[in-house]
């Protein structure tokens, strides 16, 4: 078993004699065969081929191969994005009438696919605090509840996931988690190796690194048990759009992966190009060293800010001062606590303006998670249309500043922020 940085550098593809030494870009729709019973029999899943890249691409394969190794699981699908990956994830699972648990810390782009979209199809969410006790999850729970979401890094709330309380729960009433671990990675967090089933990136991140494509990715860990259990009919009665296949008995393992391609994807078509996975295969290669020096820095500026008299709060869960620290220390490798700082300065949204203003190095950029450093004020552009109120209601204050820090050179970054943040206070 090679380590987590061998893997990012080499699972995936394997050249066989004479072939590219690096993974080739299959840029076709098509795939050509022989015979009318050689492709009669991928389409029956006897054989494993491919015939069309909305199903399945070989470079695709490739991206989804080294992904499902580094995370420990069975196997993976490549979606158009991350929030491709979580509808899908979502659609497989869920039909009218389903609910499905999600803590109250997620993404504004996934709080929104689950507070207003997927109730339109029929499918309800009901949100839960971060702190809730495991009773008050519990009683959520009813028998068409369908799986339990939450991030591992919560953006942009900076909460760390207490994986053991989720798993419990899960475990307990025969319920998938399903965790999104876009901000911490497998290079930080295996979310495997603490209950989770399903995992779910936003590839546009980390995993591409660079800001070049955007893409998701849903990992199947394989380690739940599908069949008769009453809380998934649908794994357990014969599919009529799918030459009656019957998941969970047919499939075992890899049930809902293959569910998710075969019918969903297939549906919806939300798959990734052949480009954009080769890009984020190529980010991948490097993404241990990545993940190190963005902890580093973000942690060398979370310490800076929480000395600097222009900072009200810091919140980075490497801090020991963070209230999830102990999650930190429990949970990832190396302590190491990923790139997103947030901090609030003094003299709110006009000294968050000046703040950005005199920022040099670090870009206002829509964005986290790449090679470049870069900042955004929530309060005036993704969150612009709430009211004060409303932004109190989600954690966001007025004088809250997202930082992403980058793999620059530390002490560019610290010189940049250090005198942007005099600049806001005259
Ligand atoms: C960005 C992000 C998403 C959505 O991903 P896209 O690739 O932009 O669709 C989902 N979850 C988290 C935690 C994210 O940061």
């Amino acid at each position: 078993m090679y380590s987590t940085d061998t893997k990012c550098v080499q699972a995936g593809y394997n050249p066989k004699n004479g072939e590219p030494r690096v993974l080739p870009i299959y840029q076709s729709t098509t795939f050509s065969y022989d015979t009318p019973e050689e492709m009669g029999d991928l389409f029956d899943l006897k054989k494993s081929g491919f015939f069309y890249s909305r199903l399945a691409n070989p470079t695709v394969a490739e991206m989804e191969n080294k992904i499902a190794q580094l995370d420990g699981g069975i196997g993976a699908m490549g979606c158009s994005s991350g929030m491709a990956a979580t509808t899908l994830t979502a659609l497989t699972l869920c039909h009218a009438g389903d609910n499905i648990i999600s803590l109250s810390t997620i993404y504004g782009g996934t709080y929104n696919l689950f507070a207003t979209t997927l109730p339109k199809l029929g499918i309800s969410c009901r949100f839960v605090d971060p702190d809730a006790p495991k009773e008050k999850i519990e009683e959520l729970i009813d028998e068409k509840t369908k799986f339990i979401f939450c991030e591992t890094i919560a953006n942009p709330a900076m909460r760390i996931l207490d994986f053991e309380k989720l798993s419990e729960v899960c475990k307990k009433h025969k319920l998938l988690l399903v965790v999104d671990n876009t901000l911490a990675t497998p290079v930080i967090c295996k979310p495997i190796e603490f209950g989770a089933n399903i995992v779910i990136y936003s590839s546009t991140k980390y995993l591409d690194g660079h800001a070049c494509a955007l893409g998701g990715i849903i990992v199947d860990c394989g380690n739940f048990t599908y069949l008769n259990n009453d809380r998934y009919p649908d794994f357990n009665q014969p599919d009529a759009s799918y030459h009656g296949m019957v998941y969970a008995s047919d499939l075992g393992q890899s049930a809902f992966i293959v569910k998710a391609r075969v019918q969903c994807m297939r549906d919806i078509g939300a798959m990734l190009s052949p480009q954009n996975a080769f890009l984020t295969q190529l980010g991948m290669e490097t993404l241990h060293l990545r993940m190190a020096r963005h902890s580093e820095n973000a942690m060398a500026v979370a310490k800076m800010l929480k000395e600097n008299k222009a900072v009200e709060w810091v919140s980075y869960a490497g801090l020991e001062s963070h209230l999830d620290n102990h999650l930190v220390k429990k949970y990832f490798t190396n302590q190491m606590a990923s790139g997103m700082v947030t901090f609030g300065i003094k003299g709110g949204r006009e000294a968050a303006q000046k703040f950005q203003k005199a920022l040099n190095l670090i870009r206002i950029v829509t964005h986290i998670a790449d090679v470049r450093s870069c900042v955004l004020h929530p309060a005036s552009t993704t969150h612009r249309q709430l009211s004060d109120a409303d932004l109190a209601a989600c954690g966001i204050s007025d004088n809250l500043i997202r930082l992403s820090l980058g793999i620059e050179g530390t002490k560019d970054i610290l010189d940049d922020i250090k005198n942007a943040l005099y600049q806001s206070q005259n």
